[in-house]
């Protein structure tokens, strides 16, 4: 089901431990020994969402990223999964990462990447027919007996989404994994999330720099402020789907979201502690 209405931004609305809230951070803290870079993060992911959580380079999002999948101990606070508390990586959850170059094993070939964490959950017969519906779906068909070196940026990190897909999570996180493709390639990335997002019915938690692609893909955008850091803003992104690189980013409701997250950002970054 997807999640059109508006979303509360003071979470009066939505109780926690509610039925359709999967992922919860409460007061969520991080400090690397003094340096105090989470400073209690609060917002709730409700089933079917997508949303992105946006702030400036080094506000923390990746320090957040891993604290909410459980590869990385908060130092206050926690993260509720599916209502439990995160101490370990969740088997319902899957990351895709920035680095796709380090994140495929290049020893395997594309279906052995895709079907690695497929393992623990499906039996060997069914696994065949959902990989080829993945890597379909990336516009990967045909391509499974390929190497990672053996394929561009954009290719690999399409596999790194497939893999992600096909183990069937509850929550799909990802760490700004468009960031080191070019620029058309990212274009086409964007809607082929937005694409298989529909079509797998995942949630989505994605994190990024980028003001344009946060409200080009979001349902919500969570505005970080910069270190230590905070949720400054939950803004709920009230535009048409299917999204449109053209149409979407012609309409005044764009312009006015990008603008005010901009305007955010701007005032995270000269409030930021500098590193
Ligand atoms: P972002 O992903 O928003 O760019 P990060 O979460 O990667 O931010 O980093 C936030 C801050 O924490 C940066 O100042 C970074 O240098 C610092 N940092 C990240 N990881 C570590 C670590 N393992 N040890 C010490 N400092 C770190
Ligand atoms: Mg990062």
């Amino acid at each position: 089901m997807r999640m059109t209405e508006t979303y509360p931004q003071t979470g009066t609305g939505s109780a926690p431990g509610s039925a359709d809230v999967v992922l919860e951070l409460q007061a969520l803290q991080k400090s690397y020994g003094a340096a105090k870079i989470l400073a209690g993060v609060d917002f709730q992911i409700r089933r079917g969402e997508f949303v992105c959580v946006v702030g400036p380079s080094g506000s923390g999002k990746t320090t957040l990223l891993k604290c909410m999948a459980g590869l990385l101990e908060p130092s206050g606070g926690q993260t509720v999964f599916e209502g439990a508390p995160v101490t370990e990586p969740p088997a319902k959850l899957a990351v895709v990462f920035q680095d796709y170059s380090r994140s495929l094993l290049p020893w395997m070939t594309v279906w052995a990447n895709v079907e690695l964490p497929m393992r623990n959950k499906f039996g060997k017969a069914e696994r065949p027919a959902r990989i080829e519906s993945v890597l379909e779906a990336v516009g990967l068909a045909g391509k499974g007996s390929l190497y990672p070196w053996q394929m561009s940026g954009g290719m690999q990190q399409r596999a790194a989404i497939a893999r992600g897909l096909a183990y069937q999570p509850d929550v799909l996180l990802m760490d700004e994994p468009f960031a080191a493709v070019d620029a058309q390639t990212r274009i086409e990335l964007e809607d082929l999330v937005l694409r298989v997002r529909a079509e797998f019915d995942t949630t989505v938690v994605f994190v990024t720099h980028d003001i344009d692609e946060a409200v080009y893909l979001g349902d919500r955008v969570i505005v970080l402020s910069g270190a230590p850091t905070t949720v400054s803003r939950n803004l709920a992104v009230d535009l048409p789907a299917p999204r449109n690189q053209v149409r979407t980013k012609s309409l005044p409701e764009y312009a006015r979201l990008r603008a005010e997250v901009f305007e955010l950002i701007q005032s995270a970054k000269s409030h930021a502690t500098i590193r």
